[in-house]
């Protein structure tokens, strides 16, 4: 199947926030984007990506499709329950947001228009808001929201690989507030794997052919791929999979989409994300399986021939200053 060989990427420093975030935020990941983008460029793959900057944000009207008036209004005005995503607030934070979750839904957008193209949104915290607050460093639902407006326009329908160590509940706690959330990522949809290493690539191998299935009879049209760090066992908040399981699962999804768009006879637009990842004392290793996992994605998918050398390091000893 023939794909382009650069995965097109969303990205903005606009969609950084750096207000307070290095020394007052237990989460990286409003910095996660610039940190990414600079490790990739530090390595020698910048090869990989076609960036696409001049994006524009979404606003207040396209948040209230996941959120209630109310919950975006506090948040832009920092007011009432602003403080439930846990971030410290900011100017900065606010404008970020508009942007992160324009990423996601430019990236899909490109990958449904172009499906020859992976697309890449370098984004973080979304998967755990709700309709009327934040939840674990996540502000906006940026995953149902794109989804609804995806579904809106073309009438489409998309399936979530969510191998972020932590549920997402967005999506199952969004879909009363929102009813076209059930055609936009119907049940079952919303793919969270669950276990340790076997366990673990056993449940998300049988989980692709479910959501293989719904791909090969129409009712699912695109994926997204968002392979959180914080599935890896040595992460602050994981305890799923060593580095062996962890690239495994990245390795497992870019051959599934390779049979898959092969059995359609298309390619089958693929969008990738980041979602969580949380190292205190090595941050780096949290970039580092992020870009092993667009590497696999790149070789098999792209076609590319990238060498990944990346070791990742044990989270013990602790480094200490
Ligand atoms: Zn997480």
């Amino acid at each position: 199947m023939k794909r382009n060989k650069k995965i097109y990427t969303y990205y903005t420093p606009k969609q950084v926030c750096t207000d307070n975030i290095k020394d007052l935020s237990f989460s990286q990941s409003p910095l996660k984007p610039k940190l990414l983008m600079e490790r990739i460029d530090t390595l020698g793959f910048s090869e990989m990506l076609d960036l696409k900057s001049d994006f524009k944000p979404l606003n207040k009207k396209d948040f209230k499709i996941a959120h209630t008036n109310q919950y975006v209004e506090n948040v832009f005005n920092k007011t009432g329950n602003y403080k439930s995503n846990s971030l410290p607030w900011s100017k900065n934070l606010v404008n970020s947001l508009g942007y992160t979750n324009a990423s996601l839904y430019h990236a899909k957008r490109h990958a449904i228009l172009h499906p020859e193209s992976v697309s890449f949104a370098p984004i973080s915290g979304m998967h755990h808001a709700r309709p009327s607050s934040g939840s674990g460093f996540c502000t906006f639902s940026g995953q149902v929201i794109s989804a609804i407006k995806i579904y809106e326009e073309f009438g489409l329908s998309g399936a979530y690989f969510d191998l972020d160590g932590h549920f997402g509940n967005s999506i199952e706690d969004t879909r009363e507030f929102n009813p076209l959330l059930n055609k936009a990522i119907p049940k079952g949809c919303n793919v969270n794997p669950f276990g340790n290493n076997e366990e673990y690539t056993a449940d998300f191998a049988r989980k692709l052919v479910l959501i293989g299935n719904l791909i090969k009879s129409g009712k699912i049209h695109y994926v997204v791929f968002a392979h959180g760090a914080d599935s890896h066992m040595d992460d602050d908040l994981g305890w799923n999979c060593d580095t062996y399981h962890w690239v495994k699962c990245a390795e497992m999804f870019a051959n599934w989409v390779n049979e898959i768009s092969n059995e359609i006879g298309k390619p089958l637009p693929v969008t990738l994300a980041l979602f969580g990842g949380y190292r205190k004392n090595n941050y780096t290793a949290v970039l580092d399986l992020h870009i092993k996992s667009i590497l696999k994605i790149s070789n098999i998918v792209c076609g590319t021939s990238f060498k990944d050398n990346l070791e990742i390091p044990e989270k013990y000893p602790i480094l200490t200053k």
